[in-house]
């Protein structure tokens, strides 16, 4: 009996190993497929010295017990992270200012052309940002030469202007206002979050929620000028509608892993693309039912969407700024409806995203630019976060030619939505003891440093390298 219990129970480990060896092996995780193959050669030892070495038996068990104990204790569920649980406000510490949309470094590129009345009025509320704006205007702004890290090679530069070529053009098309006939459909608020969920995941939405506005996060001042639109620079926002639909599109591992080359970045337009095409449509669903509704998309936006996906429950804020998921963890682009349907909110969520990465620092190592803080998290502007240094992040997105995505791909809540991810992810969410213990597993089965991966064949970028 005990032999027949030991043989079962290390066979369910090995068949853990191979299974998680074999995962790392379609991930191109050639590290963790060492870890796992020495996983899958331990087990056969033991499985060995069980069946040969009668006098070894109790060694083995106390090995296998302490394990399984182990994994037990990561079971064990603390207690939730109230802060988290009340969503974006839950970090707020004192009044938050709201973002004025002409601060953003792309409108500042974009929208202050030198000589013109509203490039001195901005730069006479700035002097301090002039100099620097003017480096990264001449360098080709916040991209810079586009590509340059691959040799601009000419089939993903296409790929990648193909792709941020449809969000401008959906622009226009953003405010909906439904037509003057027939009258609003009225709809129950279960009923219409039902409808819409569903027709935004037919859409091709991998994570779609809800939440009441926080007029915190909504855009002071116009910056962004796409279409000649001259007067609206510095005119005062409106607050936006009052329900926001928030829609997250999953980025690909296969071509995140080759960040800071650019497949990831050519996978962020992809998906900026795809939000644009959602939320244009579901504003026009929405309007079509006789409510108004805005679409908010890649530079189209009024309101800051990070913090409001916090709030309709998508995830938690990351040290390096961006929204973790629990399905995708960073590796989503976000795109948003605001509208005045009314809706049932979702509530925020813990992942236990708070507690991990206040002991991974994993992105904070690996950031090129060091633009990732690896202190504590500060109040800035209202707000208890860690707060990234932006014009540092951009400087280095100018020298490759990229958005970098470094810290996305390298962090441990990037890996692909695969069953070993998944449980971890749970385990993380529930137990205190997991979210201590798996930042360093993640450094010893993953490594600490970042290597670009291999990416798909149709989106080589060697050829580039080599001119
Ligand atoms: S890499 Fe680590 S510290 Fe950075 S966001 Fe991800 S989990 Fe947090
Ligand atoms: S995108 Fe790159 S440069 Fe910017 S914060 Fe992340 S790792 Fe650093």
């Amino acid at each position: 009996m005990f032999l027949a219990m030991l043989m079962v129970v290390n066979g369910i480990f090995l068949a853990a190993a191979v299974a998680f060896t074999w995962d790392s092996v379609k991930e191109y995780e050639w590290r963790a497929f060492k870890v796992g193959f020495g996983g899958v050669l331990c087990m056969v030892v033991l499985g060995v010295v069980i069946l040969l070495m009668p006098g070894l038996r109790w060694f083995v068990a106390i090995i296998l017990g302490a394990l399984i104990l182990l994994f037990f204790i990561c079971l064990i569920p603390g207690r939730s992270n109230p802060r988290a649980l009340t969503g974006s406000q839950g970090y707020v510490a004192k009044n938050v200012q709201r973002f004025d949309e002409r601060d953003i470094v792309f409108a500042r590129n974009r929208s202050l052309p030198p000589g013109a009345a509203i490039y001195k009025r901005y730069y006479q509320m700035h002097p301090e940002r002039e100099e620097g704006d003017a480096k990264r205007r001449a360098a080709g702004g916040p991209f810079g030469r586009i590509g340059s890290i691959d040799g601009q090679h000419r089939p993903n530069i296409a790929m990648l202007k193909g792709t941020f070529h449809l969000p401008p053009s959906l622009g226009q098309k953003e405010n909906v206002e439904p037509p003057p006939e027939p009258s609003a459909f009225p709809m129950d608020p279960r009923e219409a979050t039902e409808r819409i969920k569903g027709f935004a995941r037919h859409l091709g939405a991998d994570l779609v929620g809800i939440c009441r506005l926080d007029p915190c996060w909504a855009y002071s001042h116009r910056g962004e000028i796409f279409f000649d639109n001259w007067d609206d620079w510095g005119k005062e926002i409106p607050l936006p509608l009052p329900f926001v639909i928030v829609i997250a599109v999953q980025m690909e591992a296969e071509l995140v892993r080759g960040a800071p080359h650019t497949p990831s970045v050519v996978e962020s337009g992809v998906n900026y693309a795809k939000g644009a095409y959602i939320s244009t449509i579901l504003a026009n669903f929405i309007a079509q039912l006789g409510y108004p509704a805005v679409a908010q998309h890649l530079r189209h936006y009024d309101l800051v969407l990070v913090p409001v996906a916090v709030d309709a429950g998508l995830g938690e804020l990351g040290r390096f700024g961006y929204l973790i998921t629990k399905e995708f963890g960073p590796r989503v682009r976000l795109a948003a409806v605001t509208t005045s349907l009314p809706l049932v909110p979702d509530k925020p969520v813990d992942l236990g995203a708070q507690e991990f990465c206040a002991r991974c620092l994993k992105c904070a190592e690996t950031c090129p630019s060091a633009s990732i803080p690896r202190g504590e998290k500060v109040v800035f502007n209202g707000v208890e976060k860690w707060k990234l240094d932006e014009e540092g992040c951009f400087d280095y997105w100018g020298k490759v030619g990229t958005d970098c995505n470094i810290c996305m791909a390298i962090c441990p809540y990037s890996r692909p939505n695969r069953s070993f991810h998944r449980l971890t992810r749970w385990m993380v969410a529930r137990s205190p003891l997991a979210r201590a213990l798996f930042p360093y597993i993640d450094n010893i089965v993953y490594g600490r440093k970042w290597h670009s991966g291999r990416v798909p064949s149709w989106i080589d970028y060697s050829q580039g390298k080599k001119a």
